[in-house]
């Protein structure tokens, strides 16, 4: 064979070999539906596993255990009832529980009555089971004659293996920034550490590497719940960094053994422990410790952005040069709650127009009771509401959230 024609085989096999492949690729782009591969089991999984869903969802007690020696915190495993799996969520986000409990009355018999709370997820996300931790509420040590916690004595004393609770989706805008280069410290003070667990489960499987510091504030050992877990992954995460700091240690407790620090998590500890540097901060705690911690750090030069934090309860949290808060509302306003027919005198007493409400006897839903879960959003027919701070609850176009908005003039409320 010459040249010649050994060229012009070679350009005739491309050729073909083009041909062949423009034909398959028609071909493929014209019953390219039919081709596709149908959706396996798994990725038919992820995608309702990806999910949240509206309204109530019936979830299973699979079993409650407690966490700390006291035994004041349980923690309860939930199970969704329908069998399907559970949406992920950020973690340190929290569920909101419809429940039906009993309230004694004077003369000894038990009204039913139905209320919200929020409860923090405290284990890392799995499409399996949720996991929260409840703390045992007892009435307020300066009235000791008031009913203790409705919602958390329920749980302890009623809520059992087996039991089904009404839960809505996981909510919340407290969560862990997802960039590992950045380092945490995670701040709770007592029943606070149930998002940190969250967010400190999460970072271990999914950022190994990522440093944590964990600071948990608390009186003694009789109250340091997830001891034994917490220094199972000290032992096993160098990028752990746990700092256990009592403020009245008992007896049988011992500094370096069961506790790092003593007295209170503030701003000297934290200048005086961690490394120089950028971090990111999450503080959970009771007011006080929010009330002193979150300015301190701002006044110690952490940008506001790398500050997050969340309350289990009414706290004003007071951040320099953060959004002002809300001057105190002026009195006289009237406030007309439509569908119960009342209309009444803001008198600028009350903290909230959920207080004042309740405390008119006028029947309004409620939640967390500090702007972040939406149980009392209510449609604002007329007027304006005020909040010293921004509600961690995206609220809806023309509604108003009661637990933490005042008037600032007449108000029609559907409620
Ligand atoms: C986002 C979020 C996450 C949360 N996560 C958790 C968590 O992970 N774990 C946890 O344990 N809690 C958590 N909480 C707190 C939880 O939602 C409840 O607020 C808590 O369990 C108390 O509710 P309760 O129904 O037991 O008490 P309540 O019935 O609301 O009573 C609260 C207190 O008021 C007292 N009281 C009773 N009557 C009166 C009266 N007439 N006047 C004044 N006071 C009275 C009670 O004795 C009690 O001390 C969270 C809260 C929020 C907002």
């Amino acid at each position: 064979m010459t040249a010649a024609e050994l060229l012009a085989l070679i350009a005739a096999a491309l050729l073909l070999q083009l041909m062949v492949g423009l034909g398959w690729m028609v071909w493929r782009q014209r019953s390219g539906a039919a081709m596709a591969p149908p959706p396996t089991a798994g990725a038919a999984t992820a995608a309702k596993a990806r999910a949240a869903w509206a309204g109530w969802r019936e979830f299973r007690v699979e079993r409650r255990e407690f966490e700390d020696a006291a035994q004041t915190q349980c923690s309860f495993y939930l199970q969704p009832a329908d069998g399907q799996p559970l949406p992920a969520f950020k973690p340190g986000q929290f569920l909101t529980f419809g429940l039906d409990v009993g309230v004694p009355a004077a003369d000894g018999s038990v009204a039913k009555r139905a209320i919200t709370r929020c409860y923090s997820l405290s284990d890392r996300p799995d499409p399996a089971h949720y996991r929260v931790t409840i703390k045992r509420v007892p009435p307020p040590v300066d009235h000791p004659g008031f009913a203790p916690g409705l919602s958390s004595n329920h749980f302890h004393d009623h809520v059992q293996a087996g039991d089904i609770l009404r839960v809505k989706a996981p909510g919340g805008h407290f969560f862990i920034d997802e960039d590992p280069n950045l380092p945490a410290v995670l701040i709770a003070g007592g029943i606070g550490i149930t998002p940190m667990m969250c967010m400190l489960r999460w970072c271990i499987a999914q950022q190994p590497q990522r440093t944590v510091h964990l600071y948990y504030g608390m009186r003694n050992g009789h109250e340091h719940a997830f001891k034994t877990q917490l220094e199972a992954f000290a032992l096993s995460h160098p990028a752990l960094r746990l700092n256990i700091v009592y403020s009245r240690p008992g007896e049988a407790d011992l500094q370096g053994r069961d506790y790092q620090h003593r007295g209170h998590v503030d701003g000297e500890l934290l200048r005086r422990t961690l490394p120089h540097g950028r971090h990111a901060f999450l503080v959970c705690g009771p007011p006080a410790m929010m009330q002193t911690l979150v300015p301190a750090l701002a006044a110690w030069g952490v940008p506001p952005g790398d500050i997050h934090f969340e309350a289990f309860g009414p706290a004003s949290v007071k951040l320099p040069g953060g959004e002002e808060a809300a001057a105190p509302s002026a009195s006289g306003f009237e406030v007309s709650f439509q569908r119960s027919g009342r209309t009444l005198a803001w008198d600028g007493r009350d903290a909230s127009l959920l207080d004042f409400a309740e405390r008119h006897g006028v029947e309004v839903e409620s939640g967390c009771r500090s702007g972040g879960c939406g149980s009392c959003q209510t449609r604002l027919l007329e007027g304006s509401v005020q909040y010293a701070q921004a509600p961690d609850h995206d609220v809806a176009a023309g509604h108003c959230l009661l637990c933490v908005g005042r008037p600032s003039s007449a108000l029609v409320l559907e409620a």
